[in-house]
């Protein structure tokens, strides 16, 4: 069998009662939509994080642009970030007509360099749009000082990053607003799609509330403000709210197969993940790093074991976002990581003789 970066089934194999349980609660419970599980689940999520308000939605992509647009953010409008991150972070600024700015990330953990944002801040910046990249935070009490400073809005992108804290502080809870994925090999997955954004702001939840109803307040009234239709599927909520209650299982076990990692390969020329100060990261993927990266992808092919990148193409080099205008060269850190960077198998459910196979092959290689 292919060793992979990801697969579920093994979890799923472990889990399947309760899976098909969830199924079965939804479906004999007489509400498909926006029913009691969405609810319960947007206040477990909530609580989790320590805040007052959740709003699921049908995916990440959907929960970023609408938490952009519950802040204020328009066609016209610039939105700081990173080009060194999954696309849909930018499609979601893309999508609602604003621009996205790209600042450079660091060397060692490839996260957003909050010392160059203040230089790309311009009166028509709305908003910071830091994204907690591969499992671990952006140093955001600069940011939100940044934010206070220019009185720009702060929002999160948490789709790689359930669970992790800085300084304590749990991931979502700081920025105006926090946008979450549910995709399956996320670190919160569900089985199909899913997305939520988090607030503490009133206001801020009653617009999201509405951008994904239609624009509407509830069943068969006005549209004031045109919305969309963007809601958590009703099995997927459910599945969520199980698997929620183990997700600090799910977080340990990934701490603990990174463990794992560091020592068998610690002692190797492989670059392993950096924690940046403050950090406790829950590697959504592991990524390591090598100058003959793309000779080691092939020899590993050989030996039955395929794995990814996240992500070779920074986003400001795509040919979808030629009219931004970035020349190559112009954000030198996240294009040479790109260049050398891969992710090892990674999920809770990963068999140690499995990562041990992982390990010593890479060990011949290198
Ligand atoms: C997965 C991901 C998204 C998009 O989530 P979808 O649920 O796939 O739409 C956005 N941002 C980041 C950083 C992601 O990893």
């Amino acid at each position: 069998m292919t060793t992979l970066v990801w697969d579920y089934t093994r979890e799923y194999e472990a889990e399947r009662k309760d899976i098909l349980d969830a199924v079965e609660t939804v479906f004999s419970s007489g509400r498909l939509v926006l029913g009691p599980s969405v609810s319960g689940f947007e206040s477990e999520f909530a609580a989790y994080h320590g805040v007052d308000h959740c709003v699921g939605v049908d995916n990440g992509t959907n929960a970023i642009r609408l938490a952009l647009q519950a802040v204020g953010v328009t066609r016209g409008d610039e939105v700081i970030t990173v080009s060194n991150t999954a696309a849909p972070t930018v499609l979601a600024i893309d999508a609602l007509g604003a621009t996205p700015v790209f600042v450079d990330v660091h060397a060692d953990t490839y996260l957003m360099d909050v010392a160059q944002v203040e230089a790309a801040i311009t009166p028509r910046t709305k908003c910071l749009l830091p994204v907690h990249l591969y499992g671990q935070c952006v140093d955001l009490a600069p940011l939100k000082a940044l934010a206070d400073k220019h009185g720009l809005h702060l929002i999160e992108d948490c789709a790689q990053a359930h669970g992790a804290r800085h300084h304590g502080a749990i991931a979502g809870a700081t920025g105006h607003a926090a946008a979450f994925s549910f995709y399956p090999t996320k670190v919160l997955g569900a089985y199909g799609d899913g997305g939520a954004t988090i607030t503490t702001d009133a206001a801020i939840d009653a617009n999201l509330r509405r951008h994904r109803y239609y624009g509407m307040e509830k069943t068969y009234y006005v549209v004031e403000t045109p919305g969309h239709n963007c809601r958590l599927d009703e099995v997927q909520a459910e599945i969520l709210r199980r698997k929620l209650t183990r997700l600090d299982e799910y977080i340990a076990g990934r701490q603990a197969i990174a463990a794992r990692y560091l020592d068998g390969l610690g002692d190797t020329e492989l670059i392993l993940p950096a924690t940046a100060p403050g950090n406790t990261h829950v590697y959504y993927v592991y990524v390591v790093r090598h100058p003959e990266r793309d000779r080691i992808l092939d020899e590993l092919k050989k030996h039955d074991i395929a794995l990814n990148i996240s992500y070779p193409w920074p986003v400001h080099t795509m040919t979808g976002f030629a009219h931004l205008g970035y020349q190559t060269g112009s954000l030198p850190v996240t294009e040479a990581a790109a260049e050398e960077i891969f992710s090892l198998p990674m999920y809770p459910s990963l068999p140690v003789d499995v990562q041990t196979r992982v390990i010593d092959v890479l060990r011949t290689l290198l």
